[in-house]
């Protein structure tokens, strides 16, 4: 707002008889990322450090940008980080994050070959489910995040990141193991690795699904 018209207005709020102005910051002070503006990952990290934009940035400790190889084919997007990426600023690398590590291993990539981010790059306080505000916030870093780094594959991991990125609010039950398109990228939904550590018996649901994704990328 020009200051200017900051001036004028408070000079009627005085004529008024106002006397005294609260002045609380605005988390939208800080604009949104301009889709398409970005040239690479480091320059949308850059824009994204010290982010104001939600809440979150009050309790988190670090900001979980994401990690790996910036021109990777298969892209990994899980909810938000936990306390051990919140303290580490790095995305997976808890006991989930040691479960995905075997996942990808077990289609014979390495973590450093693909991308691994949330849809939330920061923790919710004791990892409570993100909030409207935040996910609004937070889904333009991730569009980019698609857009720069193009994969052939996003595999999105539970229900939170399958529903975030499809705009959906079909169970992950129904969604798991079938192909499905957004942003012009082919996503498969699966089940969340810190799912897998209280239900091992659904591996073999992930396994089926991470077979579609290696014969996908394998294909000419
Ligand atoms: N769970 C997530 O969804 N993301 C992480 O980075 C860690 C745990």
């Amino acid at each position: 707002m020009p200051s200017d018209t900051i001036r004028e207005d408070l000079a009627f709020f005085r004529d008024l008889g106002v006397t005294d102005v609260f002045l609380t910051p605005r988390a939208s002070a800080a604009p949104a990322p301009v889709a398409g503006s970005f040239s690479d990952l480091p320059a949308l990290q850059e824009f994204l450090a010290g982010c104001p934009r939600c809440k979150l940035s009050k309790t988190r400790t670090n900001i979980v940008f994401g990690q790996g190889s910036p021109k990777a084919d298969l892209m990994f997007v899980g909810e938000a980080p936990g306390r051990d990426e919140d303290e580490q600023g790095l995305a997976f690398v808890g006991r989930a994050g040691q479960l995905l590590t075997k996942i990808i291993e077990a289609i014979g990539m390495k973590r450093e070959d693909v991308w691994i981010c949330n849809v939330l790059k920061c923790r919710p306080p004791n990892n409570r489910n993100p909030e409207p505000d935040e996910v609004a916030s937070c889904m333009p870093f991730l569009e980019e995040q698609i857009r720069l780094i193009s994969p052939k594959v996003i595999v999105t991991l539970g229900t939170f990141a399958a529903q975030a990125i499809l705009e959906t609010d079909e169970p992950i039950g129904r969604m798991r193991g079938h192909w499905r398109t957004a942003r012009g990228v082919r996503v498969m939904p699966t089940f969340h690795p810190a799912f897998l550590l209280r239900s091992p018996e659904r591996k073999k649901d992930v396994w089926e699904d991470m077979k579609l994704v290696r014969d996908y990328l394998a294909s000419p």
